[in-house]
């Protein structure tokens, strides 16, 4: 028996982690829709990730939910279950599992660039490790997001009759945004898309201090006016969006810097923000944590198995189905 098998189920513990059907027992790395889904029997995760996971699909989605704090092991059967901070979005955690000598990571999504809001990645030693590559590719490099975010602060300064209204995915990037835009000194009012007010409201229940927010819709247009204004990817061709006046299309997102991306999307103001690892984190992690053994899931595989290979490593590619970058807030 194999403490993990490639499909992500600790054959000892009859447990799976992040899976995409309904079953018995789920460890749950975070709270994105290609990782939490409602119907498990029973859930195991940090209390944010299952604070979201009520919000998003109710407190009956799972029939018993058990939190798990940061850095305290859980002995589950044979094995010793501990989850570390991932770094990606509120409540996101790498999954320890420790059997006799063995120790398999698996690290969900994450970002090593520091985000003051979360706590910070922390690399685990461990024999087996199982990466993202959402950005796999030596070509993503993500530039710093203060930077990013002074763009648009610019922007705002440059045009200050215009609203800029900001696209960004409801869990982790909007406050993301939100969160950096305020870092860098802005202080007047932010307004939100209304599918945007209880994730917000949730971060700031936790401690998280986002400012002054304010609901956009049912506002008149004037009020919008030089206004900052965040919706959702998919909100963005919303008859309320064109209410604004005359307003420069941003997007924050990691895949900002693919040109033809921008180009489909209508994006006059790309923000390459991602929380997401780019490549020099990605290959970086790997050498951190020791392992001998990588296991590549969840975006660009192959790339990152070569370098693998090519570094003395063994390496493969996992093939779940269904972890799609356009859903998974990039
Ligand atoms: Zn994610
Ligand atoms: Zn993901």
């Amino acid at each position: 028996m194999s403490l993990l098998r490639h499909d992500l189920y600790i054959e000892p513990i009859k447990a799976f982690i992040d899976p995409r059907f309904p079953v018995e027992r789920a460890l749950i790395t975070h709270a994105h829709g290609d990782h939490a889904r409602g119907g498990h029997g029973s859930v195991l995760a940090t209390p944010e990730t299952i604070g979201i996971m009520k919000l998003r699909y109710g407190a009956e989605s799972a029939k018993s939910w058990q939190e798990i704090e940061y850095g305290k092991p859980l002995k589950i059967g044979d094995v010793t279950v501990t989850y570390y901070p991932a770094g990606h979005i509120l409540g996101s955690a790498q999954i320890l599992l420790e059997i006799k000598h063995q120790r398999i990571v698996v690290s969900g999504d994450y970002k090593r660039f520091p985000d003051a809001m979360i706590a910070a990645f922390e690399p685990v030693p461990c024999d087996i490790f199982v990466t993202e590559a959402t950005f796999g590719l030596p070509v993503f490099q993500h530039p710093d997001p203060m930077l990013e975010i002074a763009k648009l602060i610019k922007s705002m300064e440059r045009f200050p009759e215009q609203s800029h209204l900001v696209a960004a995915y409801a869990l982790g990037k909007a406050q993301r945004v939100i969160g950096l835009a305020r870092q860098a000194g802005y202080d007047k009012p932010i307004y939100m898309h209304g599918s945007l007010v209880n994730m917000c409201a949730y971060y700031q229940s936790r401690g998280i201090d986002l400012g002054d927010l304010r609901k956009a819709t049912g506002l008149a247009k004037d009020e919008l006016k030089g206004a900052l204004v965040i919706a959702p990817p998919s909100a963005m061709k919303e008859v309320w969006s064109r209410r604004l006046t005359d307003p420069i299309h941003a997007m924050a997102s990691g895949w900002m810097t693919v040109k033809q991306r921008v180009r489909q999307r209508g994006i006059e103001l790309p923000l390459v923000i991602s929380d997401h690892a780019d490549w020099n984190e990605l290959t970086q992690t790997i050498k951190d944590t020791g392992a001998g053994e990588i296991w590549v899931t969840h975006g660009r595989e192959d790339a990152l198995v070569y370098w693998c290979e090519q570094n003395g490593l063994k390496a493969a590619p996992l093939h779940l189905q269904g972890r799609d970058d356009e859903e998974d807030e990039s």
